[in-house]
């Protein structure tokens, strides 16, 4: 064995670093959480709200419907006949009472699915936890929107920007079978603070990512494919320029002042 041939034995331990070295190239997956949080899909489940009307009226009508299909039995409702002088919602009977008890629930949304009047949905939010039973059980003074329509900010509750962009009009698992003209229509009635929420993309080639925040995470997962899994068009050293972009405008949103907690 000559030299240069010891020397490439000695050596081949390198490849060994092959691997490591190609990740270093490519793309974070990873975020610095709790630092930054990664933005949530558009369906996460996470802590409830009771909402309000455009005009400020309360959507909750006190059917109970909601705590008749939870299967944690974890909602207390009591409805009442609305005060015809000052009433509270639209309907003839309000929500005078309302709980969640968080020790049980699962989070499962079939409270959402049940309600009639998009009265509660869950925000994105599931950074909330609590040392003490009474804290775990939301009242409707904690559930119910604020006079801008955002979700009260609790102490025990870390909240940042986005985590309550898509707590309502996202298409319900009861909606159509795909049929491409039920897409892109609106089906939730308009909200306080946010009016009219985006209807979100169904399963034609009509997508509105852009409104119903699904855009940001597909770009994070899309860095991540190997050449060959990629569009023709997005293959190669256009696509690496194409990407190296994609990422240079991704970190310049996250580094956005109220998008990360230092
Ligand atoms: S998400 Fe499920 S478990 Fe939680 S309150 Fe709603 S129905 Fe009950
Ligand atoms: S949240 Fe909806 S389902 Fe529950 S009591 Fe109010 S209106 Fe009825």
């Amino acid at each position: 064995m000559g030299f240069l041939d010891g020397l490439k034995e000695d050596l081949r331990f390198l490849g060994g670093f092959k691997v490591t070295l190609e990740q270093m190239a490519r793309p974070r997956v990873t975020w610095e959480y709790p630092l930054e949080k990664k933005p949530k899909p558009v369906r996460l489940h996470g802590r409830h709200v009771l909402n309000r009307y455009e005009d400020g009226m309360e959507k909750c009508i006190g059917c109970e419907l909601c705590a008749g299909v939870c299967p944690a039995d974890c909602i207390y409702v009591r409805g009442a006949d609305n005060p015809p002088a000052d009433p509270v919602s639209p309907g003839e009977r309000y929500g005078f009472v309302y709980e969640i008890n968080y020790l049980r629930c699962i989070h499962c949304d079939m409270c959402v699915e049940a309600c009639p009047t998009e009265a509660i949905t869950e925000t994105k939010l599931f950074e909330f936890s609590f040392t003490n039973r009474a804290d775990a059980i939301y009242t409707k003074q904690e559930l119910l929107v604020d006079d801008e329509g955002r979700p009260k900010d609790l102490p025990w509750e870390d909240w940042r920007p986005g985590d309550d962009a898509h707590t309502s009009a996202w298409m319900r698992a009861t909606s159509p079978s795909g049929a491409a003209e039920y897409e892109g229509r609106v089906q939730w009635s308009g909200e306080l603070g946010y009016g009219v929420r985006a209807p979100e993309g169904g399963q034609s080639g009509w997508r509105d990512d852009e409104a119903t925040g699904v855009k940001s995470l597909r770009e994070v997962l899309t860095l991540h494919l190997d050449d060959a899994e990629r569009p023709p068009g997005e293959r190669g050293l256009p696509g690496v320029l194409q990407r190296l972009r994609r990422r240079m405008k991704l970190q310049s949103q996250m580094l956005r002042p109220g998008n990360r907690r230092d």
